[in-house]
């Protein structure tokens, strides 16, 4: 195996002087250093072939019990350091104080073809950063997280990635419901790779500890390897990284509510820094198109994160990411002027999304009207998000509206329970769709084109990962390898993958891990 590794937070940042992992404050410093925990019985269990050649890594390679050791936490590549990093975070509004790497272990970064990548082992052991927990992972939330984060990948969002998952052969505690029900599970650990793993919390915590020199580090730090588009200098630099950053969390943001997908923990330390979706907890899928829906049932009572709530929530978090960078600035007004672009850059951004998924290019008077009005019914009918505007890309000029409802009542998941009122609104709806598409300059085909481009037609739907884990759970691994494959064309027909293009089953609704999760993995 012959990776371009060249480490640089743990070469340019300051660490940790104190080298165990006695769970403690960590001062002065962005990590700690700390080594994986042995698994007693390791065994990939999938590998992502594609990214791992992005890596640089050759067919062979993954063969190779140096790899297979490495991304188990077996082994150690030479010549490197892993350490944890120190982080804070507001979680659920709240200023919580230090958080950090609890059971994230970063390996190493490597160079290919000009993109800097970091691995980082999740669930390999406790680290400085653990506090009262094991610093481990179990196989539900490992599977969830590997697939995941490759479905969001080639759905074209931004997103960290999992290179491999692996059981560990050693069980852990969990008490999935917070119930007092503890049963032992299976370990795992995913290998997730990204350019870098800093959170909005790891400026925050120095922000908050009046630790200046270890801010303006990590804030240099950051703007020399990940954002070198910045050519200002001083203040003007940091204001530049923040307005980036917006910008980026923005558009991340805008593709979860394209694709319907609700992160469900969108703590401060569950933001990343480059706008790439991280942390893979309690996420969901939206089935029934409800922007109040949140999978977590941690957040049932407040539904903070919510997927209606996300935007603002991205405008909260970087807030307080403005905050923390502020001792860098001291100007309130430089960081109050970006936030307040985000907010019209939101309502611009929203209305160019909500076009694309309509196949509408131009817009023209009555089209806010149009997605607003589609907004309402989605929600009073419970529609499936996913095979409502997959379904829309097949409407013609020509179709009538009785044409055009028929296309879409796969979608309704109690098609006979509609009522008249309802009805009348989805054709008063359905009419202006028609006349709208009539109007427009593109063709039937290129309209269908544009709009299966950018709604999915295969989404990790929750069911569809708690059946791979089910499965998985019990030592047939097939069903990860046969979404992992359907998941990298989710735009794609797929015909011979058409099962999946269904609304969730009944038995889903109400099932643990499919409509309820918590944060305990
Ligand atoms: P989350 O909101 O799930 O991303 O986690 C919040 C904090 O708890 C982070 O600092 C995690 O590293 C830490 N954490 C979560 N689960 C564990 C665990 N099993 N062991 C140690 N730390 C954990
Ligand atoms: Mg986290």
């Amino acid at each position: 195996m012959n990776l371009n590794i060249q480490d640089s937070f743990n070469k340019e940042l300051p660490a940790d002087s104190i080298r165990d992992k006695s769970r403690r404050q960590v001062t002065e410093a962005c990590f700690s250093y700390v080594t994986p925990r042995e698994p007693s019985n390791p065994q990939v269990l999938h590998v992502a072939a594609d990214l791992a050649s992005s890596l640089g890594l050759l067919d062979q390679d993954l063969e190779s019990d140096m790899f297979r050791s490495v991304v188990s936490g077996a082994a150690v590549l030479p010549g490197t350091a892993p350490y944890s990093m120190c982080y804070g975070g507001h979680q659920f509004g709240h200023w919580a104080g230090q958080l950090g790497d609890g059971r994230a272990i970063n390996l190493a970064e490597l160079v290919h073809d000009n993109q800097r990548w970091a691995l980082q082992l999740k669930g390999a052991g406790e680290t400085t950063y653990s506090r009262t927990a094991d610093g481990l992972a179990v196989l539900r939330s490992s599977v969830r997280e590997h697939l995941c984060s490759e479905a969001m990948f080639y759905l074209g969002v931004p997103t960290t990635r999992s290179l491999a998952l692996s059981l560990t052969g050693d069980e852990v505690l969990r008490d999935m419901l917070y119930n007092g029900n503890s049963a032992y599970e299976k370990g795992a650990v995913v290998c997730r790779v990204a350019p870098s793993f800093v959170r909005f919390g790891n400026f925050e915590i120095f922000a908050s500890r009046g630790d200046t020199v270890r801010l303006k580090e990590l804030a240099d730090y950051t703007v020399r390897h990940f954002f070198p588009e910045i050519k200002l200098t001083g203040k003007e630099a940091y204001i530049e990284l923040f307005k980036t950053v917006v910008d980026r969390t923005l558009d991340m943001i805008m593709h979860w509510q394209r694709v319907g997908f609700v992160h469900g923990v969108m703590n401060t330390d569950n933001m990343s820094i480059l706008g790439l979706t991280i942390d893979f907890g309690p996420y969901g899928w939206l089935e029934g198109y409800d922007p109040n829906w949140t999978p977590n049932t941690t957040d049932k009572q407040h539904r903070r994160y919510r997927y209606g709530n996300q935007p603002a929530i991205g405008l909260w978090n970087l807030s307080k990411l403005a905050s923390a960078l502020y001792p860098l600035v001291e100007e309130r007004q430089a960081f109050e002027d970006v936030l307040e672009d985000y907010k019209s850059q939101y309502v611009n951004s929203y209305k160019k999304m909500m076009m694309s998924k309509l196949g509408l290019v131009e817009q023209v008077k009555g089209d806010d009207q149009l997605i607003e009005s589609l907004n309402e019914i989605l929600v009073v009918s419970e529609t499936d998000m996913t095979i409502f505007f997959r379904r829309l890309s097949s409407m013609v000029k020509n179709d009538n509206i009785g044409d055009a409802m028929n296309k879409i009542n796969d979608a309704f998941y109690k098609p006979d329970d509609i009522v008249d009122s309802v009805l009348e609104k989805w054709h008063a709806w359905m009419k202006l769709y028609l006349s709208r598409i009539q109007d427009n300059a593109s063709s039937d085909q290129e309209r269908s084109a544009l709009m299966n481009a950018v709604n999915p037609k295969y989404v990790l739907r929750n069911y569809m990962a708690q059946l791979a884990i089910d499965a998985a759970d019990n030592g047939d691994y097939s069903l990860i390898s046969e979404l992992y494959e359907l998941l990298k064309k989710p735009y794609d027909e797929q015909m011979e993958a058409d099962k999946w293009f269904a609304k969730r089953p009944e038995w889903a609704r109400h099932k643990v891990g499919c409509s309820m999760l918590s944060c305990s993995s």
